[in-house]
């Protein structure tokens, strides 16, 4: 087959195929991808991006541990979820075993959405409450019920009346640095006659612009939670699969032990495979009133994906990875930002990190519109990143998990070159 070079037609059907309505692109030229390793994407004409941007592929692009067991278990046997088979219950134990005490009960599902769908409908037949809270530029599905918990994408812009949003702390400004901003949306489900039923945070905040959130802060969220007779709905999809490098989970950094758990993105290395998981007294609870099933969530193929990725995670030492490369990336970011005043502040933990553009760094004004030129121009340069942030103004450093050290002089590069090139 060999190289080809673009398809110039590819973006016109694409438009034409999934109407005008679909997400855009990345990218002022879009990479028509070919195949993929590692860190590194290789597009139809044969040119490699070093891929700073995906945590989908968590232990790397076509990682053969993870695409050997899934061709091995497709020659096998795939099918829905009504028969017996190990692989399911040994991902659930597996997954189980990496948690708290009490959290000892898993559903298997396809999606984040799917996930954090589900998690909700549990909280509301448990609490028999309405009220919701999330961040105020949280994402966390697609789905009627995560829409309505996602302020990114509301339609039309517009509060879903049984949803409140507090304003996720901003360190570079010092804003909305304790819970009182929680405790106030708290409040206002109270005066709407809207008792809270849960509230979900992603631990890195990942689309209110990225934060290495404080450990205290979150306690403070989930005492208030439950004072207020609500369940905590830990949404690890960004957060979660070692990805800060404390643990599996992000939530094992504040101290507290969520209710729910919902996974999804990395667990699969880019198979779709998702899962909540949650305590046995809650499931107990919807026992003969609610159906639970999902008709490929756990199959066979799926699970033996999942499995696949938590043995390289093990096996590979992924944490220690994530910890000394999050290090290093953070001063060669910060040494950049250092010499460009429009990169006003730096900051994450693990292998996620946001770089945030300002006009001038005395007003602290986000700049969108640069952000998206250096994304683009480092696109160019050979390095994916993505943007972030409710004004679209923060670079978004979120590798595959593969990523290491000797890949962090090319990334801080092409960041150099793209600001000097955009000022
Ligand atoms: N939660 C978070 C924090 C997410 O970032 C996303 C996806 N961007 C989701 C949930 C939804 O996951 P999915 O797209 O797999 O449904």
């Amino acid at each position: 087959r060999g190289r080809r070079g673009p398809d110039p037609s590819l973006a016109a059907r694409r438009a034409a195929a999934f109407g005008p309505a679909v997400d855009p692109l990345f990218y002022d030229e879009p990479v028509e991808v070919a195949t993929a390793r590692g860190v590194w994407i290789t597009d139809v004409a044969g040119r490699s991006y070093l891929d700073a941007y995906n945590n989908v592929p968590c232990v790397g692009h076509a990682h053969p541990r993870v695409t050997a067991a899934i061709a091995r278990q497709s020659r096998q046997i795939n099918t829905h979820t009504r028969y017996l088979h190990p692989a399911a219950i040994e991902l659930a134990e597996r997954l189980t075993a990496t948690c708290p005490p009490g959290l000892d009960t898993v559903l298997l599902v396809n999606s984040g959405s799917e996930a954090n769908d589900l998690a909700w409908r549990m909280a509301t037949a448990v609490t028999g409450r309405r009220g919701g809270l999330c961040t105020a530029f949280a994402y966390h599905g697609i789905t009627e019920v995560t829409a309505a918990l996602s302020p990114e994408g509301w339609l039309d812009g517009v509060r879903p009346e049984h949803v409140e949003t507090w304003e996720a702390p901003d360190t570079y400004r010092g804003r909305h640095l304790d819970a009182s901003a929680f405790a106030a949306a708290l409040a206002r489900l109270w005066e709407r006659g809207l008792p809270p039923a849960a509230a979900i945070l992603d631990g890195i905040v990942t689309s209110d612009g990225i934060a290495d959130l404080d450990p205290a802060y979150v306690r403070e969220l989930v005492r208030l939670t439950r004072e207020a007779g609500a369940l905590w709905i830990a949404d690890e999809v960004q957060s979660g699969y070692a990805r800060t490098g404390a643990s599996l989970w992000s939530f094992d950094r504040f101290g507290v032990v969520p209710d729910f758990v919902t996974i999804g993105k990395p667990m699969g290395n880019g198979h779709p495979v998702a899962a909540v998981i949650t305590r046995r007294d809650i499931v107990a609870e919807l026992v003969g009133r609610a159906t639970l099933f999902s008709t490929f969530g756990g199959n066979p193929v799926s699970a033996a994906a999942a499995l696949a990725v938590l043995d390289v995670i093990e096996d590979e030492r992924v944490l220690d990875r994530v910890r000394g490369t999050g290090l290093a990336l953070r001063s060669a970011l910060a040494e950049v930002a250092a010499d460009h005043p429009g990169a006003g502040d730096v900051r994450g933990v693990g292998l996620a990190w946001g770089v945030e553009l300002v006009t001038d760094p005395a007003t602290r004004e986000p700049d969108g519109e640069r952000a998206k030129r250096v994304r683009d121009r480092m696109r160019h340069l050979g390095v994916l990143v993505g943007t972030t942030g409710r004004h679209g103004n923060v670079l978004k450093i979120r590798p595959p998990l593969a990523f290491d050290e000797t890949h962090v002089p090319a990334l801080a590069e092409a960041l150099a070159t793209a600001l000097t090139l955009t000022r």
